[in-house]
């Protein structure tokens, strides 16, 4: 878990502007779900070696434009309060054109009270000379100040530094990932859809292992056991553990750091309430993890509270969320009865079998030519693709690279047909799999 600095304040201060400036060099790794931008609200930076996560409160707010600025909004409070106790550092983001406001001084009270430590960066200071008259108001609230532009770049380097010093006390020593984990399971989905349950339901009946790193926080977080003489570990459980209360805000932020534990698992399981139906969320998820290329299966829970009927419209909505990335395998599970449970693990072991596959140039070279007989490339202005040959690019998830005359002859459709034919041909049936193409003279 990285050290997660929050950008806290009243609407139209600057804070979507800091986050993007603060994210700014990391633009691949910020987790910008496709779709929505104004869900645009964790990035991660790394500045002095100091490696964190940005969490952005600005964009949730559904009725920023109607605020003045000056009126109290207890949706402000609200998102305010979480981030905050998701935080280990506030950014506490002020304009220093508009001066202090009551919201301001509302907001700054929260922060006071949650005692995490702050930094007051009073924006909108688009040059040195406004320094002192912006910064006047603000001295009072007894917070140390960083004066920015978020438009015009003042300020940022410094400000860049100085928020990396405050998270590095936050920092996490690098887990343990050694062999003696065995197979690393992650488990990603809504709150209450039952992760808890289903990682009870696993181990449970399992051997734990109690880890023998010692002097380690990890410990309470990572659950090992064995089962049938093999090791499992799921990762980062902490990330899992519930709450009394769940807003809208606490789950998106709840959701996009588990994300990260998803990149230290070698599988991914996400678990989805039958009960509650497929949501946006939930479909933004599956199209994160596809993009992602996460080695994952879906997990839908519940199934003993679900009516045949209602399963069936179900299954249906699942097989259509799931069409970007049709490998991925669904099993309908109950973590109260065990219902389908027990195909959990040997389905991970199988996925993980299938992202470290090595296939050997002879075999690849086989199927490449079976495939191209079975259904010729089509013909693009007079010109058919000419395939030399396939090679085995990365594993884990694996990837191939098709060596053509021309990569602009293959249609988006034939190449979904070859990727199609690697998967049958070489049994990669549940795994990610990418299959590129490069122009070769
Ligand atoms: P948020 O609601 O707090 O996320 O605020 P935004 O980042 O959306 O910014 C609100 C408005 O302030 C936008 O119109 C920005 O262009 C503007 N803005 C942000 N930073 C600066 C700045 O440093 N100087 C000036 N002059 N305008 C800024
Ligand atoms: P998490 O927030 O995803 O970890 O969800 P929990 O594991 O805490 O489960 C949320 C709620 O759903 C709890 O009240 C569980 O008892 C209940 N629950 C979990 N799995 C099942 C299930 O398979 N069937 C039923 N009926 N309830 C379940």
């Amino acid at each position: 878990m990285l050290p997660i600095i929050a950008l806290l304040g009243r609407p139209n201060v600057g804070k979507s502007s800091l986050f993007n400036r603060l994210v700014r060099q990391n633009k691949a790794i910020t987790h910008d779900l496709p779709g929505v931008t104004r869900d645009r609200i964790y990035g991660e930076a790394t500045e002095d070696e100091v490696r964190f996560a940005v969490i952005d409160t600005g964009g949730m707010l559904p009725d920023a434009a109607e605020h003045d600025g000056g009126g109290m909004d207890r949706s402000v409070f609200q998102q305010a309060v979480e981030a905050l106790d998701e935080a280990d550092v506030a950014l506490f983001v002020v304009d220093g054109r508009d001066g202090m406001t009551g919201l301001d001084q509302a907001v700054s009270e929260k922060i006071r009270a949650s005692g995490k430590p702050v930094l007051l960066v009073v924006n909108k200071v688009d040059g040195p000379e406004q320094e002192a008259k912006a910064l006047a108001d603000f001295h009072a609230l007894g917070f140390e100040i960083a004066p920015v532009s978020a438009a015009h770049g003042y300020g940022l380097s410094d400000l860049r530094l100085r928020v990396a010093e405050l998270a590095r006390p936050f920092v996490q020593p690098a887990p343990a990932d050694g062999p003696e984990l065995g197979l690393k399971l992650c488990m990603l989905g809504r709150p209450n859809a039952g992760k808890s349950s289903l990682v009870n339901a696993l181990v449970g009946e399992a051997r734990q292992i109690v880890s023998d790193i010692a002097g380690t926080t990890r410990d309470s977080v990572d659950i090992g056991f064995e089962k049938d003489g093999r090791r499992y570990t799921f990762v980062d459980t902490a990330g899992v553990r519930r709450r009394a209360v769940i807003t809208d805000h606490l789950e998106k932020l709840s959701v996009f750091r588990a994300l990260s534990s998803s990149k230290r698992a070698d599988v991914t399981i996400l678990v989805l309430d039958a009960v509650q139906g497929l949501s946006h969320q939930d479909k933004r998820l599956i199209a994160y993890l596809a993009e992602q290329r996460t080695p994952f299966m879906v997990a839908v829970n519940k199934v003993d509270l679900v009516h045949k009927t209602r399963m069936d419209e179900l299954r249906a909505a699942y097989e259509e969320a799931l069409r970007i990335c049709a490998h991925v395998p669904v099993l309908y599970v109950s973590a109260l009865t065990g219902a389908g449970t027990g195909k959990i693990l040997s389905l991970a072991e199988e996925i993980r079998r299938e992202c470290v596959i090595r296939i050997g140039t002879g075999q690849l070279n086989r199927a490449m030519a079976e495939a191209i007989t079975k259904h010729q490339p089509p013909v693009i202005k007079r010109r058919r693709a000419k395939f030399y040959y396939l090679t085995q690019a990365d594993e884990d998830p694996p990837m191939f690279v098709f060596f053509v005359n021309d990569s602009e002859l293959v249609t988006s459709a034939y190449g979904k047909y070859l990727e199609g034919q690697l998967r049958k041909l070489l049994g990669i049936r549940k795994a990610p799999l990418a299959a590129v193409f490069r122009s070769s003279h």
